[in-house]
């Protein structure tokens, strides 16, 4: 039964809910004109082949539930996968609602400090750094569970995996050249992508 061969259109379907879902939810919390002016931007070549990359492999299963690209690489769907996969989108779009509630006007598409930017070091950030790209990963995780083709299911995780990789490290720099001691110490109480209350424990005793 968990095995047994699936129709790919229940993952079509879910594709395109999670596509629609994904870009639904910056739009709704970030009104347009909500934005205000950028005072530093770290916008340079890598960032821009970065992103250039990540659309590709965003854009990549859209191409696959309309043609068949790639048909050697297509699989059958098991509903082991779907399920699993159903479960990482779900919790991936969950925290992405959060991250980007809690983020607010502070949230860019790229590596910028805006006019009035502020740093946030509560709600989903109080523990975890990059709760936003926690929620993506997750979600592309089960992109690549629920579609069944080697090279589109897999295209946004490997796609934001490098930019993860590349991004992360000149985020915290600028992070930490704008709010410095604020940021450092945010650093000390919360980590990368794991919540870890125990480092707020420790500080607890230690204080
Ligand atoms: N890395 C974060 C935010 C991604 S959005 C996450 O995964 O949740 C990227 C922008 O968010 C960056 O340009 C930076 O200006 C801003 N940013 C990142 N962390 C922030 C924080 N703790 N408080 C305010 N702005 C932050």
């Amino acid at each position: 039964m968990l095995f047994q061969a699936m129709n790919p259109w229940c993952a079509k379907a879910i594709i395109l809910v999670g596509t629609l879902a994904i870009v639904i939810i910056p739009a709704s919390l970030h009104p347009r004109g909500e934005a205000t002016k950028v005072v530093k931007s770290r916008k340079g070549r890598m960032e821009r082949v970065l992103l250039t990359l990540t659309s590709l492999g965003f854009f990549l299963p859209l191409v696959w539930v309309a043609a068949p690209i790639f048909p050697f690489a297509d699989y059958p769907l098991r509903p082991v996968a779907f399920i699993a996969g159903i479960f990482c989108l779900s919790s991936g779009l969950w925290l992405l609602y959060r991250s980007h509630a809690d983020l607010g006007t502070n949230w860019s598409i790229t590596l910028e400090v805006q006019e009035k930017h502020q740093l946030v070091n509560q709600g989903i950030y109080r523990r975890v750094r990059h709760p936003m790209y926690l929620a993506l990963l997750l979600y592309s995780s089960g992109q690549a569970l629920v579609l069944p083709n080697w090279v589109t299911g897999p295209s946004y995780l490997v796609a934001l995996a490098f930019l993860f990789a590349l991004r992360v490290g000149p985020e915290e720099r600028m992070m930490v050249e704008e709010f410095g001691k604020e940021y450092e110490a945010y650093m000390g109480l919360s980590s990368r992508i794991r919540d870890c209350r125990d480092s707020h424990a420790a500080l607890a005793r230690r204080a």
